[in-house]
């Protein structure tokens, strides 16, 4: 009995720590007497944890808090740099690399733009490039893991990559077989946009309760249906392909084998098919488009807006059937910048049911560039908090 009630108090110790430094997590810094009220349990116990957790390299002493007719409190915060772990998202355009810590902050970045044309070999070494160099500034004891953002449908169980439609070389590449030969590690893997949304719940902090749609627009189209800080319809970390759902009964071929998928009518792949008709050139860039574009000048105004309007269309439809009280948007895409953005904007109004707007906020996220590499890396930082084996 005796030894059985001793656990159960142990237990609950560690629960306070995690509690703790969940809070830390957040905040900046803390006295003792704030974190004590914040969690609701007695000064004494939060000494010990505080203490414990120094002691250890958890958290540190953060200089004094001037306290109005009392002694100054000492603050605590998190050292942030306790751990680290590396993300890595796969995009058929780019493999962006990061080297975070335990609060998001990005200590190295390492991105490698991929030709058009790619084969395996070429993939492959650009991505045992990058993973090299963050796995080598990384010191092994401080290193968590590593996190794998990808395109493309993939067995949530092997890790091994479907038919990647967006880009044919890599169909069937097994990712985890790729790690242990050249690594000796076995990464976490997720797809691109459910990273994005984990970046956004526990980087981004989204507020712990409600709802929120983010929607990933780039080489395809993803969405991903957050409530109460969960993703919710995703299975195998994969969330619904809103961008093979089909908008143009006996439209234009879609390399997923249907016709009029989302993604036929707004992609960056479209975009580029559609300018490089209007200026008969075969070359032509999704870039060079954003550059013309973002300069102002109207050559493809036409075909960017009409992406937008598909765009709009297909998140109204999303906010109606859902009701979410947010909407993020984000991906590649977003290089069109706030033009682009207005357009997909008076998309949504124009289609959307009147009474689920009032009540939405409609948000462009700023980190597109690494929010799906920060996302697969926090796959890893989050067992820090989660799982008391780390203390
Ligand atoms: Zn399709």
């Amino acid at each position: 009995m005796c030894a059985k009630g001793l656990l159960q108090l142990k237990n609950i110790r560690l629960r306070n720590t995690l509690s703790a430094l969940n809070v830390l997590r957040v905040r900046d810094m803390l006295s003792r007497v704030e974190l004590a009220r914040e969690l609701n349990c007695p000064g004494t116990a939060i000494t010990r944890i505080s203490r414990e957790l120094i002691s250890k390299g958890i958290l540190k002493p953060a200089g004094l808090l001037e306290s109005k007719g009392g002694r100054p409190r000492e603050q605590i915060e998190l050292v942030a740099d306790w751990k680290k772990a590396i993300g890595i998202e796969l995009s058929p355009h780019r493999l962006t690399g990061i080297l975070t810590d335990l609060k998001g902050h990005i200590l190295v970045r390492e991105e490698i733009f991929l030709n058009e044309r790619l084969g395996l070999e070429e993939f492959t070494h650009s991505l045992e490039l990058i993973a090299g160099r963050l796995l080598g500034v990384c010191e092994e004891e401080k290193l968590l893991g590593v996190g794998i953002a990808t395109f493309g449908p993939f067995s949530g169980e092997s890790g091994i990559l479907g038919k990647v439609a967006a880009c044919p070389a890599l169909d069937y590449f097994d990712i985890r077989k790729f790690f242990a030969e050249n690594f000796a590690l076995t990464p976490q893997i997720t797809d691109a946009t459910y990273a994005r949304a984990l970046y956004e719940i526990w980087f981004n902090p989204a507020p712990a309760r409600g709802s929120f749609l983010l929607f990933d627009a780039g080489a395809g189209i993803g969405c991903a249906t957050v409530f109460d800080g969960q993703i919710v319809f995703g299975k195998y970390s994969n969330v619904g392909e809103l961008g093979h759902t089909v908008y143009k009964i006996d439209g234009e071929a879609c390399a997923c084998g249907k016709k009029g998928c989302l993604e036929t009518l707004c992609s960056i792949g479209v975009i580029e098919r559609k300018a490089r008709a209007l200026t008969k050139s075969k070359k032509l860039k999704f870039a060079e488009v954003v550059k013309s574009y973002a300069s102002g000048k109207d050559e493809f105004n036409e075909i960017i807006a009409d992406s937008a309007r598909w765009l709009g269309l297909a998140i109204a439809n999303q906010i109606n059937f859902l009701i979410p009280d947010k909407v993020i948007l984000t991906g590649e895409m977003l290089q069109l910048g706030e033009r682009f953005f207005e357009k997909v904007n008076e998309s949504i109004e124009e289609y959307v049911f009147s009474a689920f707007r009032k009540e939405m906020t409609l948000s462009k996220s700023d980190s597109w560039r690494e929010s799906a590499a920060l996302g697969a890396a926090s796959l890893l930082v989050r067992k820090v908090f989660e799982d008391i084996k780390y203390l």
